[in-house]
């Protein structure tokens, strides 16, 4: 088996494995799945180190910031799925929903008295860092997080990259050696040792792990005292969903990916960040797929193109977009996120942003809505509202409306912070890939994150790149979006 590279590996007890205990735990939180999985080739390579079995805990945690029913069942799903997956091979899986906010937190102190090594994940947002931080304290033997994010480790870069243009360039630059280093696509087939459930027999008659053959997920959810306001998404969460769509694009709307990708109407865009962002697809396995349908190998390359948009990967114009896509513009979104501390701030903003909005803070806005009307979708604009609808219905919204959503926010909100704090919180309370280092790109894009100023200034907006529905309308066909979304309001 590949050795994970030390590039992915932070020891947050750097201190030896205490090896008169157990097992070896891998406590998931954000890496969802059992392949191409950095953080769980890491256990398995302790237990076979240490000649241990593995035990794999994945808590739902109740009341975590925005929780709700519409991301309780999609997580539901995505552990059905590793269940199955796990129930063949030797380790065991520990799959605990709370009934009460914390309750898995004593769990996780009795599982990991019983480790010669906790792992879990590296992820740089949301609750998670300083959730991983507090297990320190009762954590006492090694102790290590890892980084399976992308195909660029987040901690090694040695800048903050401001615009798109300059992590392309690292990227390019470095791509090729960090692709040295990749996961393996089933590490627990490599596991040698089986794990016998009665190492843990007295814990799982206290902390009842789920039976996912009894399991009653509607009745669960019922029962659960969690927001029901944001209702319950169509769309089925899960690695083997994740998978149908994975093929489901690449059949039909990838060969339009460049001409189509912003056409709302248009099935052209992969509609995968719901399952990256959940962590229930690894951005590598997608990056593997495409290149076996393109035939790209690491030879394609076209070192002329370092930094540029189209022409380094040596591959066709949909192959050059999606993976500026999949891999510059949301590995970027990950780099902020770790190099700069505020990332969710209005501080974080460039100086020439922050400038421009404040100057037009106190423009006269000729609409003004509570965040109550734009949840919603009680506004003038029929477009703005569809989106909303669909956002708030579905949990999804196309990424060209969601660029207009956001800057309407702006021109519509009291002024420039509330406008931010409508924006995360309606982004973050609805969206299946919210909470996501991506969400921060998209939010802060919208008032001038990796942008330039754009002329000539305006109102409200100033230098801000601004962008009107009317524009859209113009531009795409949006007649069957706003009868598909347009009559819910
Ligand atoms: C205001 C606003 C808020 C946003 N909030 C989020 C969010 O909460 N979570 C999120 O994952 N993305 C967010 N984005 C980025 C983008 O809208 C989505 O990633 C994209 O729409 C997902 O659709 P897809 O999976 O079909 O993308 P595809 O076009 O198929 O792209 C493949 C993958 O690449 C990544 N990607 C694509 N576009 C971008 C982008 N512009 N920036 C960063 N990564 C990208 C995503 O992981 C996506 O799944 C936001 C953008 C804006 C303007």
């Amino acid at each position: 088996m590949n050795l994970v590279p030390d590039n992915r590996i932070t020891a947050l007890k750097d201190i030896e494995p205490d090896v008169d205990k157990e097992f070896v735990l891998y406590w998931v939180i954000n890496f969802k799945r059992t392949s191409y999985n950095f953080a769980l080739q890491r256990a398995v390579e302790w237990a076979n180190k240490l000649n241990k079995p593995l035990l794999i805990f994945d808590p739902l945690i109740l009341d975590y910031p925005m929780s709700s029913v519409r991301f309780h069942k999609f997580f539901l799903e995505g552990m059905k799925d590793i269940d199955e997956d796990i129930s063949k091979t030797k380790a065991f899986y520990y799959p605990y929903a709370e009934e009460t906010p914390n309750a898995s937190e004593d769990l996780l102190t009795i599982l990991s008295s019983k480790a010669a090594v906790v792992v879990t994940d590296d992820y740089p947002t949301y609750f998670v860092p300083q959730m991983t931080a507090k297990a320190k304290g009762v954590i006492n033997t090694r102790y290590e997080i890892i980084d399976a994010n992308g195909l660029i480790p987040i901690r090694i870069a040695e800048k903050e990259y401001v615009r798109a243009h300059d992590f392309r360039r690292y990227m390019h630059k470095n791509l090729l050696d960090f692709l040295v280093d990749v996961p393996e696509e089933n590490p627990l087939n490599k596991l040698e040792v089986e794990f016998d459930d009665k190492l843990i027999k007295d814990i799982d008659s206290k902390w009842n792990k789920i039976n996912f053959e009894t399991f009653n997920q509607e009745d669960f959810l019922n029962n659960l005292n969690i927001d029901k306001t944001v209702k319950e998404s169509p769309i089925i969460g899960g690695y083997k969903k994740a998978k149908e769509r994975l093929d489901y694009f690449l059949e039909n709307g990838y060969n339009d990916y460049a001409t189509l990708r912003s056409h709302p109407s248009e099935d052209a865009s992969s509609q995968l960040s719901p399952y990256l962002h959940a962590g229930h697809i690894s951005p590598y396995e997608i990056f593997v797929k495409v290149n076996e349908l393109e035939s790209w190998s690491m030879e394609n390359v076209n070192p002329a193109f370092v930094g540029r948009r189209q022409g380094w990967w040596g591959g066709s114009e949909n192959l050059e977009s999606f993976f500026d896509e999949l891999i510059t513009w949301r590995e970027l979104g990950y780099h902020t996120c770790v190099t700069r501390a505020n990332y969710d701030q209005y501080s974080s903003l460039p100086e020439w942003a922050i400038k421009t909005l404040e100057e037009h803070a106190n423009d006269p806005r000729e609409y003004v809505y509570s965040l109550q009307q734009l949840v919603n979708s009680e506004t003038h604009d029929e477009i703005w509202n569809a989106a909303q609808t669909q956002l708030r219905e579905e949990g999804i919204i196309h990424n060209y409306l969601r660029m207009l959503w956001a800057k309407k926010i702006l021109e519509w909100a009291p002024n420039p912070k509330l406008a931010l704090s409508y924006m995360i919180d309606l982004n973050d309370r609805f969206a299946l890939d919210g909470r996501d280092p991506n969400s921060y790109s998209g939010v802060f894009w919208s008032l001038g994150r990796y942008d330039r100023a754009w002329g000539p200034e305006r109102k409200i907006y100033g230098k801000i790149r601004y962008m009107t529905s009317e524009n859209t309308a113009k531009k795409f066909k949006l007649g069957g979006y706003l009868e598909k979304y347009g009559s819910k309001i």
